[in-house]
């Protein structure tokens, strides 16, 4: 089964692009091309997220010790800062276009 099935009619209704835009588990997902029903990525990309905001998060505080310490650090701060900042929206991207699952949205309150 492709990760690009839809878990409503068990067709392929995504694309990377798509699925790329569907979000996780909490977000309102995206309408399958074929049947509407509303997917996101399921509970792995879910995780992945998490763990991959927690290891930016950690990371920083890392950077920001060490950048202290070392001059060539703190030269590279701001645009490091950026980069990691927009990492924890393009890598989750990225990842969830070529891996997991889809999921139904499980979220009622969007039509
Ligand atoms: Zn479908």
């Amino acid at each position: 089964m492709s990760i690009y099935t839809c878990p409503h009619c068990g067709k392929k209704g995504f694309t990377p692009m798509t699925k790329a835009l569907a979000g996780k588990m909490n977000s309102k997902g995206k309408p399958c091309r074929n049947c509407g029903t509303r997917c996101v990525n399921g509970k792995g990309a879910t995780i992945f997220n998490a763990i991959y905001s927690v290891i930016v998060i950690v990371f920083m505080v890392w950077y920001f010790l060490n950048s202290q310490k070392y001059d060539f650090l703190a030269i590279r701060e701001i645009p490091v800062f950026l980069l990691l900042i927009l990492s924890e929206f393009v890598v989750p991207a990225v990842v969830n276009a070529f891996f997991f699952k889809m999921e139904e949205s499980i979220r009622l309150d969007v039509s």
